[in-house]
């Protein structure tokens, strides 16, 4: 019998849109090869780590030019089927090349070829230091001592449990183990044996509202399959709890848990609240970690050992053995998307795609759904799951009222009616919210006399006046500049013209000398734990007036907070940008949530020179559910997503007409697309210069999602192969949330 010729299809990080085929490696049966493992390959003059995709019994390499894998890197196959499923739909979907969506799966540390085992450092004593120790020597070193003698009682101990009984000892550690009395080894860390219920949690769960309990059967009624699930709920409806509870019954069954929420939510408040109700292990997993976090938490996840994956937006790649559930709190969050890069994609469409292919539930919460979510839960796709009220005391919805710019008397930014409100709140014992979607102290620098405005030589747009600082910053490049005393133009005197957080901060000190401020946004917060000082001045009430972008939107509850007032509605209101109107709902809707959310009601002013906008009055009148109605209807009638599918070419070049040549050929080079799909563009940006280079996209739009993919397809590889396309930066965004 000749023994059956294989090869194995190998993702390889690199452009080319294939798999690359190898023999087994010399003296190893294939068959110990499974898909999802890394291997080490010979590639032209270099070794490429990849993961093998899949085996097959031909090639189209002719068999004396195969070459033979190096090395296998995994005893088991660090990627499970539904993760290689997931990626494979992603390459496909987002047509970009799989070995690249491979490595945007993997942490870079991964993606070298560390270990995946979960290593520990173990200490223990030696022969020499037990009789040391008897000999009584040490008498004169006391921490060295205490932790000999703790290795000798326990017969050795890992690092973690040194850490918590012995801080400091890595000194007295070095210290013993250059004399050879004690010994470190790293030993694969056993998988816990970890609880199946979670008792000894530290705090209660509440007992759940009707609508809650309803929520939570209904998910738990689809485990052990594939559904999708919308929870609608207002803000401090309860939404966490039920995710809680639903985590709490999924590892009672063994089972483990993924978790998506967005960067900015992501806060130390939520990581408690999961690690106080849930007395199991846990893998969190955000941007802010260094490699070696990262390569723990996947480590911990991989293992089991870590029952709850809790991430932003790339843990949806992160490993989940067995898992039970998928959550994505707050789903209409922008940063789900990745849209920068090569491989833009959207973690909540990828959480749908990874449950499916799982065979789980995935749960989508929010309280204000994107669009697209409500589209699909009205088409009957997801199950529409709601918590009509707050959960808390007698919490009320905050009342909504509008401030007319146009009529109302407004100082730096801030109207009369807001600053009567503010003293009223105060007065009353509550605390306030402003709301500011714009950082730094001003974002002109303006000449009085000539009209002078200072602007980034790198950008189309004004550079943003940093007043503490001194500096003038371009919120798009990040060039900074000193602050000039003069008109460079002209000589004359200069002046910060219109507000930012910065400025509204100071001008609400003078109005409110004595009462205590806080301001977060990104230039406040420079170090970890800057967010949590400002919030902890909030929740005591050392601050009673909180200003802040759209970082004081999202997860923290402050039931002392009576009022909210947005100082400007009216960006998101006359935007190119399709999705510009929901943004902006959205925010409201948010940052109105934090307001009463304890037993005082809650009053939210948006200040506004449109007042008569069919946007804020159906927000307004209908809450966020008529803005959706209204908005839903306005684009189906424009033909926007949901009710077409598109996907932009995005190219930016060192001159304008550079990024417009290579779209232009693009567009020619599909000839006359298909009848369902629709090229419309190219056109410049409407920040055309950004960072000193020039921006353009080409739109493709198409009623039918398979069309779209059939022509991107056949397309892409010419555009690709195009001349043009080798001078410009390019990258195709799958369902762009921004277009610019
Ligand atoms: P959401 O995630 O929808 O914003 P949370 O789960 O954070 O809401 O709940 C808001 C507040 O209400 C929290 O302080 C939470 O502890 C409390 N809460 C939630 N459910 C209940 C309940 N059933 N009974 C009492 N308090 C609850
Ligand atoms: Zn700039």
């Amino acid at each position: 019998m000749t023994p059956k010729f294989t090869v194995l299809r190998v993702a390889l990080d690199t452009p080319l849109r294939r798999l690359f085929d190898y023999l087994p490696p010399v003296e190893r049966a294939a068959g110990e090869l499974r898909a999802g493992m890394r291997v080490r390959v010979p590639f032209g003059r270099r070794r490429l780590v990849g993961v093998v995709m899949a085996a097959a019994d031909t090639s189209q390499v002719a068999p004396e030019r195969l070459k033979p894998i190096l090395d296998v890197l995994d005893a088991q196959p660090l990627l499970d089927p539904a993760a290689l499923a997931l990626i494979e739909w992603a390459a496909d979907y987002y047509h970009h090349p799989i070995g690249e969506v491979v490595a945007t799966a993997l942490p870079r540390a991964l993606r070298l070829g560390a270990p995946i085992a979960a290593f520990e450092e173990r200490w223990r004593a030696s022969a020499a230091g037990a009789a040391a120790h008897a000999a009584g020597e040490l008498r004169r070193a006391p921490k060295q001592r205490a932790l000999l003698e703790f290795l000798l009682e326990t017969g050795g101990a890992p690092a973690a449990s040194l850490e918590a009984q012995l801080h400091p000892w890595r000194d007295a550690a070095r210290a013993l183990a250059a004399r050879g009395l004690i010994a470190s080894v790293e030993v694969p860390r056993e998988r816990a044996a970890a609880p199946n219920t979670a008792t000894r949690a530290a705090s209660e769960a509440p007992v759940l509202l009707p609508e809650q309990r309803e929520a939570v059967e209904r998910v738990s009624a689809a485990f052990g399959s594939f559904g999708a699930f919308l929870l609608h709920g207002v803000t401090g409806s309860g939404k966490t709890e039920v995710y809680l509870k639903l985590v709490e019954r999924v590892i009672g069954q063994g089972r483990g848990a993924l978790v998506l929420v967005p960067e900015i939510g992501l806060t130390p408040q939520l990581v408690g609240r999961f690690r106080e109700r849930l007395a199991v292990p846990m893998a969190v997993l955000h941007s802010g970690l260094t490699e070696q976090e990262r390569l723990a938490a996947w480590r911990d996840a991989f293992s089991g050992h870590a029952r709850i994956v809790l991430g932003t937006r790339s843990a949806v790649f992160a490993p989940v053995p067995q898992p039970g559930i998928i959550i994505v709190d707050e789903e209409h969050d922008g940063s789900f998307k990745q849209h920068e890069g090569a491989l833009r994609y959207s973690a909540r469409d990828l959480a749908l795609v990874r449950a499916q292919r799982a065979g789980v539930p995935v749960a989508l919460g929010s309280a204000t759904p994107s669009l697209e979510t409500l589209h699909n839960a009205d088409a009957g796709r997801y199950t529409r799951l709601r918590l009509p009220r707050r959960a808390a005391h007698e919490a009320q919805p905050p009342s909504l009222k509008l401030v007319d710019l146009r009529t109302a008397p407004v100082h730096s930014g801030i109207s009369t009616p807001a600053v009567a409100a503010i003293a009223r709140h105060l007065a009353a014992d509550g605390q306030v919210m402003v709301f500011l979607n714009r950082r730094g102290y001003a974002p002109t620098l303006l000449c009085t006399a000539c009209g002078w405005i200072a602007p980034c030589r790198e950008c189309d747009a004004r550079l943003t006046v940093h007043l503490a600082a001194g500096r003038l910053r371009c919120h798009h490049c990040g060039a900074d500049a000193a602050v000039p005393a003069r008109c460079p133009q002209c000589g004359f005197n200069v002046k910060p013209v219109g507000q930012g957080t910065e400025r509204i901060h100071e001008t609400l000190g003078t109005l409110f000398r004595g009462v205590g401020l806080a301001r977060l946004d990104r230039d406040v917060v420079r170090r970890r734990g800057d967010v949590e000082q400002v919030l902890e001045r909030v929740s005591s009430g050392a601050a009673r007036i909180l200003v802040g972008t759209q970082m004081v939107t999202k997860g923290h509850d402050f039931p002392n907070v009576t009022l909210v007032v947005v100082l400007n509605a009216d960006q998101g209101l006359f935007s190119t940008d399709f999705r510009a109107p929901e943004r902006l709902a959205q925010t409201i809707v948010q940052v109105a949530g934090r307001a009463g959310r304890g037993a005082r009601p809650g009053e939210v002013l948006i200040q506004t020179e449109f007042p008569e906008h069919p946007l804020l009055a159906s927000l307004l009148t209908g809450g966020y559910d008529g803005f959706a109605r209204a908005a839903l209807q306005e684009r189906r009638q424009a033909a926007w997503p949901p009710f077409t599918r598109l996907a932009a070419v995005r190219a930016s070049a060192k001159t304008r007409e550079g990024a417009l040549r290579f779209l232009t050929d693009s567009r020619a080079s599909a000839g006359t697309p298909p009848r369902a799909v629709r090229l419309l563009g190219p056109v410049p940006a409407a920040m055309a210069k950004r960072a000193g280079r020039y921006h353009a996209q080409l739109l493709i739009e198409s009623r039918e999602r398979a069309a779209l993919r059939r022509f991107l397809g056949t397309w892409l590889p010419a555009v690709a192969a195009l001349r043009t396309a080798r001078q410009v930066r390019w990258a195709l965004d799958v369902d762009p949330l921004e277009l610019f």
